[in-house]
């Protein structure tokens, strides 16, 4: 028997693959529902997605497990509206839209000089492989994102108003200091590819792979408590209720702290956590299908969008849902930080004052793991018992396509072993 622990996309991901090519298996999950940290509710008829979380059209693994066009995907505009002072410049991708090239050289938002440095990079990166820009993440010489831009030679100016607003938010790192390898890999996947999100929430996604699992092969709210390895080989795992399941194979498919506690290994640095501050309004504060950058040091908000404007089914007619991403919360109330952002939101949008009305906060203390120049070279689980092998996307880079190519590559590894 093949047993996976977790059933978050790399878990899902590893059970399709298995399924597809006919060898039995259970998938185990402590979780009410699939899907991990990709969980969508549902509140007076709205739909908020535990994070602001879109899939990149450039996320070359997702279609290999999930019917994308029946999931609706709902697309931004690929650039971003940057707020200053109150005012708000359009930064839009070139490599998407070639008319706004000319607008954005001629924007007054940027030096000269960065704009020359931001379409050096973007060639650079876009002309690279993916390998080649991960590599960076084992290298010794690797620097974080801020070390890197700045040696890069952009201004501080680029950085509050572009690079920490829009990057921190990816990375859920305010301060920059993930590794500049998947800072570049993320430039080259949003340069390339644009974002999207579902017309019914981003925990769609791990439920139409679940759906397509054998019945009876994924038990849901059954935690794993122990490994049973005998003679440094698995053998099994011991349920909370003390049930033993006996496996030849166990996928642990988990966050790297919760395959630490199972593998009875030093527990890493708590990862990086974010809330989402959820408001409705009966007015549209801006028209854009795309995302607002408040400067960085101006407020919490790391950056915040309209998501009806890209997809309204996610409110119930006539209204508006926004979403706002802050990083730094934890001494707040969630009365207390609604209001905070309802104000930063106020001072780009006034109309924000008197339409926005407070939904939900939802607080997300694990995020994605801190990934710090060089982590990929860190090798921690390079002494498994024979017949365990591990997956989730902290073995990549933190992200849909790393958790489900993880998955992918810990089901190639069982049904080729000889060519793991
Ligand atoms: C707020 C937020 C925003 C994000 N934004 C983006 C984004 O925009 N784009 C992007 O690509 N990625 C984004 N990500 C990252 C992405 O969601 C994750 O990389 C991905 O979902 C991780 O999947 P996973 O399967 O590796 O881990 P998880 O989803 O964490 O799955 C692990 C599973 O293991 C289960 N489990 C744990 N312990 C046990 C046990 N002992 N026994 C049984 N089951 C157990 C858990 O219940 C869970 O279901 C974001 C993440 C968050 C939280």
């Amino acid at each position: 028997m093949i047993v996976i622990v977790g059933a978050g996309l790399a878990g899902l991901a590893c059970a399709t693959e298995l399924h597809r090519h006919g060898k039995p298996f259970l998938l185990l999950d402590a979780g009410e529902t699939p899907g991990g940290r990709l969980r969508t509710s549902i509140r007076d008829g709205f739909t908020l997605d535990h994070g602001f979380q879109v899939v990149l059209s450039s996320y070359s693994a997702v279609s290999k497990v999930v019917d994308i066009a029946s999931l609706q995907p709902r697309y931004f505009e690929s650039g971003a509206l940057l707020a200053h002072k109150g005012r708000f410049a359009h930064l839009a991708n070139p490599l998407r839209h070639p008319l706004a090239l000319f607008e954005n050289l001629t924007s007054p938002v940027f030096s000269f000089r960065d704009k020359l440095l931001l379409g050096t990079l973007v060639t650079r990166v876009t002309m690279s492989s993916d390998a080649s820009l991960l590599s960076r993440c084992k290298s010794t010489k690797d620097l974080s994102t801020r070390d890197f831009l700045r040696q890069f030679g952009f201004s501080p100016f680029f950085l509050a108003r572009f690079a920490e607003p829009f990057f921190g938010g990816v990375l859920l790192d305010g301060d920059l200091g993930t590794s500049a390898g998947l800072f570049l890999y993320y430039l080259k996947k949003f340069t390339t590819g644009r974002a999207w999100i579902l017309a019914s929430g981003i925990a769609a996604i791990p439920t139409q792979m679940a759906s397509l699992l054998p019945a009876g092969s994924l038990r849901l709210r059954t935690r794993v408590m122990a490994l049973d390895v005998k003679n440094h080989r698995a053998c099994g795992v011991t349920l909370e209720n003390g049930e033993h399941i006996a496996a030849s194979c166990i996928v642990l498919a988990l966050t790297e702290p919760a395959a630490c506690q199972l593998l009875e290994r030093p527990v890493p640095e708590p990862a990086r956590s974010v809330a989402v501050v959820y408001f409705k309004s009966l007015q549209s504060i801006y028209p854009n299908p795309c995302l607002v950058l408040p400067e960085s040091g101006s407020g919490r908000v790391r950056h915040f969008a309209q998501v009806t404007n890209v997809a309204p089914e996610l409110a119930p007619t006539g209204f508006h849902l926004i979403t706002a991403s802050v990083l730094d919360f934890a001494d707040l109330t969630d009365e207390m930080l609604a209001q905070s952002v309802k104000n930063e939101i106020a001072a780009i949008f006034p109309n924000a004052a008197t339409s926005l009305e407070y939904l939900e906060t939802i607080r997300v203390p694990y995020g994605v793991p801190f990934q710090p120049p060089g982590f990929a070279k860190r090798k921690p689980f390079s002494d498994l018992p024979d017949g365990i092998y591990a997956a989730g996307d902290w073995m990549g880079g933190a992200s849909i396509q790393s958790a489900i190519s993880s998955g992918l590559d810990s089901a190639h590894s069982i049904l080729n072993p000889h060519c793991s």
